[in-house]
C-alpha cells in the first residue's frame, strides 16, 4: 500500500478500521503457517483440501470431476484411509491415486480413558508437533474437543495452554484430523445420515489455542466437517470458543455462523485486563458490542459466555449481579467453570457455596447458568488443563 492510499484515523470509517485489524491479524498469524500437506516422497494429503481443491488435486493426474464426489464420499462418510477399500473405484484407478496421494491422520500418539470416560488424545502430526483433543462423553451423544493452535499467543493467567508459547497453528488437514482420529477410536464409520445422533455428534473449538487466531485453517475445516456429503455436522453443533478477538467474531458469525461461546471471566475491565491479557486489546465494552452483532444469536442459539469461577477473585455476588447487567438483552446463557487447577496453577477454585450462590442470581435473571461439571480430570483433560504435557511423562519414563 503507498502513502497515498493509506487511510488515516480521521477519514477511515469504523469498517475501515476493522477490516485493516482483519488484515493485520491475519498477516501475524500467517507467520504461524503450518508445514505443507505433503510426505517426504511427494504425495500429497487429500484430507483438508476443499472440494474445489480436491477436485483440482485429481483433475491434475486426469481424473474427471464426478471422481471427486467419490472420493469425497469415501474419505468422509465412510472413513476410509485405504484407496483400495474404495470400491466403487476401478482397481488401476485406485492404484494410480495411491501413487499420488494419501488419506492422512495424525497419529495417536497417547490415548488415555479417564474414569468417567473422558477420552484424551495427543495426536501427533508430521512435523513431530503435538495437540491434545478431548471427546467428553454424554448419555446419547458426546463433544469433541478440538485444537486449533500448538500453544497460544495469549496468556490467560489460569489456562495450562497459555504458559506455553504458540509453536504455530494447525492446518485444515489437522484440525478435521483430529476428529477424525477420534471417530476412529470409537469405529463410528460411516458417518451417520441427517441428524441422527451417534457418539461423537458435536463439536467444541475449546481445546488448545485461540481459533479466531487461525481463523482461515479453522473456517476451512469447519466448512470441511459440515458438508452433509461427508461428517456432516450441522452449525448447531458446533460450538467456537474464543477469549474474544473481537474484528474476527464479525467474520466467523458471518462467514460460518456456529455456536458462539465467549470466555468472559470478569466483568470489571481492571480484573479482565489481568486474568485475560486481550482485554487490554478489546475490552469488555467493545467485547459486549461484538456479541450483540453476532448474526446467528437467536432465543434457539444462544450464546454462551463461560466464567471461570476463581476464589476471591470473581466469584461475588456483585460480579454476579454485573454479569447480569452485561448480559442483559443477549440471547445469553452462562458457563460456570470451576477452576480447574494444574501443577503450579496460581489459583483456587471458588467454594461451592459461591458457585451456587453466583449461579443462583444469574438464574433468577433469566439465564440458565448450568455448572460445567469437570470432567476427566484425572487424565488432565478437563478445560484449561491442556498442554502437551504427556510428553514430559512420556520423556521421564
Ligand atoms: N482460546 C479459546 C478456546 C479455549 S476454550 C478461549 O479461550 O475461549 C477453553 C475454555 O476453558 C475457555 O473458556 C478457557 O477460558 C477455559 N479455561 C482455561 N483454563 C481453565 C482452567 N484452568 N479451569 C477452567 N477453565 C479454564
Ligand atoms: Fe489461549 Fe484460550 Fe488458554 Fe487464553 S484460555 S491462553 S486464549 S487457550
Amino acid at each position: 500500500m503507498n502513502e497515498m492510499s493509506t487511510p488515516t484515523v480521521a477519514s477511515a470509517s469504523a469498517a475501515d478500521l476493522t477490516e485493516a485489524e482483519r488484515v493485520r491479524i491475519m498477516a501475524k498469524t500467517a507467520r504461524f503457517a503450518p508445514p505443507p500437506a505433503v510426505l517426504a516422497d511427494g504425495r500429497k494429503d487429500l484430507v483438508g483440501l476443499s472440494r474445489e481443491e480436491l477436485g483440482t488435486a485429481l483433475a491434475e493426474v486426469g481424473e474427471a470431476a464426478f471422481r471427486a464426489k467419490q472420493v469425497w464420499h469415501w474419505i468422509y462418510h465412510q472413513g476410509a484411509t485405504d484407496f483400495a477399500r474404495m470400491s466403487t473405484i476401478a482397481k488401476p484407478t485406485q492404484a494410480k491415486l495411491a501413487e499420488h496421494f494419501v488419506i492422512g491422520r495424525p497419529e495417536a500418539a497417547v490415548v488415555q480413558t479417564s474414569t468417567d470416560n473422558t477420552r484424551k488424545f495427543l495426536f501427533r502430526f508430521r512435523d513431530g508437533q503435538e495437540a491434545e483433543t478431548v471427546y467428553i462423553p454424554e448419555e446419547d451423544r458426546g463433544a469433541v474437543c478440538i485444537s486449533s493452535q500448538v500453544g497460544c499467543t495469549l496468556s490467560c493467567r489460569f489456562c495450562h495452554t497459555g504458559t506455553q508459547t504458540l509453536v504455530r497453528n494447525l492446518g485444515p488437514a489437522e484440525i478435521v484430523g483430529q476428529f477424525m482420529g477420534a471417530r476412529d477410536s470409537y469405529g463410528e464409520w460411516p458417518s451417520p445420515r441427517g441428524e441422527s445422533p451417534r457418539l461423537l455428534s458435536n463439536i467444541v473449538l475449546m481445546g488448545m489455542g485461540e481459533p479466531l487466531y487461525n481463523y482461515e485453517n479453522v473456517a476451512k475445516a469447519m466448512r470441511i466437517v459440515m458438508d452433509g456429503e461427508g461428517i456432516g455436522i450441522s452449525r448447531r453443533r458446533i460450538t467456537l470458543s474464543t477469549s474474544g478477538v473481537v474484528p474476527m467474531m464479525d467474520r466467523a458469525g458471518a462467514e460460518l455462523g456456529v455456536n458462539l461461546a465467549v470466555s468472559l471471566h470478569a466483568v470489571r475491565d481492571a480484573l479482565r485486563d489481568e486474568i485475560v491479557p486481550l482485554n487490554r486489546k478489546y475490552p469488555i465494552k467493545e467485547l459486549m458490542a461484538a456479541c450483540r452483532r453476532y448474526p446467528s444469536a437467536s432465543n434457539a442459539r444462544r450464546i454462551t459466555f463461560e466464567y471461570v469461577m476463581l476464589k476471591g477473585l470473581n466469584d461475588t455476588p456483585e460480579d454476579a449481579r454485573e454479569l447480569v447487567r452485561l448480559i442483559t438483552g443477549l440471547p445469553a446463557k452462562v458457563n460456570l467453570i470451576p477452576f480447574n487447577p494444574w501443577p503450579g496453577s496460581p489459583y483456587e477454585t471458588s467454594t461451592p457455596a459461591a458457585i451456587n450462590r453466583f449461579s443462583q442470581i444469574v438464574m433468577d435473571a433469566g439465564f440458565s447458568s448450568p455448572v460445567r461439571a469437570p470432567r476427566g480430570r484425572d487424565i488432565l483433560a478437563a478445560c484449561g488443563q491442556l498442554r502437551t504435557e504427556t510428553k514430559r511423562v512420556r520423556a521421564a519414563g
